[in-house]
């Protein structure tokens, strides 16, 4: 009798709500929990601007949108899981600072518990990413391994035995503050030389820009119309055309993120490195590089097992992780 209720309730809460609270989007999306499909999503403009109540308010109306969209009803959900880039207090689940998001010390735990009455989840976009990965992507049947995506800054998430490894603070897997050069860029942490101030997409973009302000020429500036920003693409079509400039910001970014890749490979033995974000998707030139030269870099025998590939979830990663978030 026991068991049939057990079953039933399992049924019941067939469904997660997993959110991606990113400085650009915010996605939002209802996951069935039984095979990680996404049942339906909404997505809206984080516009951070506006400041964190708007964006508070955007979510919230995102998780009921979900629903009315899907057709589920809170008693079908088991839980909801929210990721974010930046420090999250995940004990508490509390936003300790997310300056993509302009986000600080905000109780989204408390606000989105008291709306909804659903037991909530806080975890950093990175961790959502390889949980989503080892669950249905990448890093499927893998234990030990190291997920590492690149976009603004580097972050990383470390996995041992199917478990998240959090640290005593819960700030676990920051590769992209490991210091490559103690007198070097400045880092937006605050301190110097930074392995993000070298191998972000944001360091490439900076570097192409400050050259191109000295007036180096450089094919990118055919796409480079009407104020347009850099984008991935936009990289991945000048090396294409094997522009100079570009392709020697991001040599330059890939040796040393190949470094990075080294260290952890060295410091922690993982059977496999999955790497995601915007720029290792869009540029394959950037990824290959990459890797080949992470394992050269590798002290011998780390390096003869390693194993990389690229995140496989693309956009979804971080909502399909979130969902997941209450069992990792
Ligand atoms: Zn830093």
């Amino acid at each position: 009798m026991y068991g049939g209720i057990l079953c039933y309730n399992t049924y019941m809460k067939k469904y997660s709500i997993g959110i991606d609270l990113g400085g650009t989007k915010i996605l939002t999306a209802l996951i069935d929990k039984n095979n990680g499909e996404v049942a339906g999503f909404v997505k809206k403009k984080t516009k951070k601007e506006k400041g964190p109540e708007n964006i508070v308010r955007k979510m919230l109306d995102s998780i009921t949108e979900v629903m009315a969209e899907t057709g589920a009803g809170l008693s079908d959900i088991s839980s909801i899981g929210i990721a974010a880039a930046g420090q999250i207090d995940r004990n508490n689940g509390v936003i300790i600072g997310a300056p993509n998001l302009e986000c600080y010390d905000l109780n989204l735990r408390q606000i989105v518990q008291s709306e909804f009455d659903i037991p909530v989840f806080l975890g950093n976009d990175v961790e959502a990413a390889a949980i989503g990965e080892m669950k249905f992507g990448a890093a499927k049947g893998v234990k030990d391994f190291v997920c590492v995506f690149v976009g603004t800054g580097v972050g990383a998430c470390i996995v041992k035995d199917g478990k998240v490894i959090r640290g005593a603070t819960g700030t676990a897997g920051e590769i992209g503050h490991i210091i490559v050069d103690l007198n070097g860029r400045p880092c937006a942490c605050g301190a110097h030389g930074c392995l993000e101030a070298y191998a972000s997409r944001s360091a490439i973009e900076k570097r192409i820009e400050g050259a191109l302000k000295k007036g180096r020429h450089s094919v990118i500036l055919d796409y480079l119309t009407d104020g347009k920003s850099i984008t991935s693409n936009m990289i991945r079509k000048s090396i294409e055309r094997e522009d100079e400039l570009v392709t020697h910001c991001v040599d330059e970014a890939s040796a040393y993120l190949s470094g990075g890749l080294a260290s952890i490979i060295n410091f922690i033995n993982p059977e496999l490195i999955v790497l995601g974000g915007g720029l290792i998707e869009a540029v394959d030139y950037f990824y290959r590089k990459t890797i080949k030269n992470a394992r050269l870099k590798s002290l011998p025998v780390p390096a003869v097992k390693i194993e990389f590939k690229k995140a496989a979830l693309g956009d979804f990663s971080g909502v399909i992780g979130a969902a997941y978030l209450e069992e990792c």
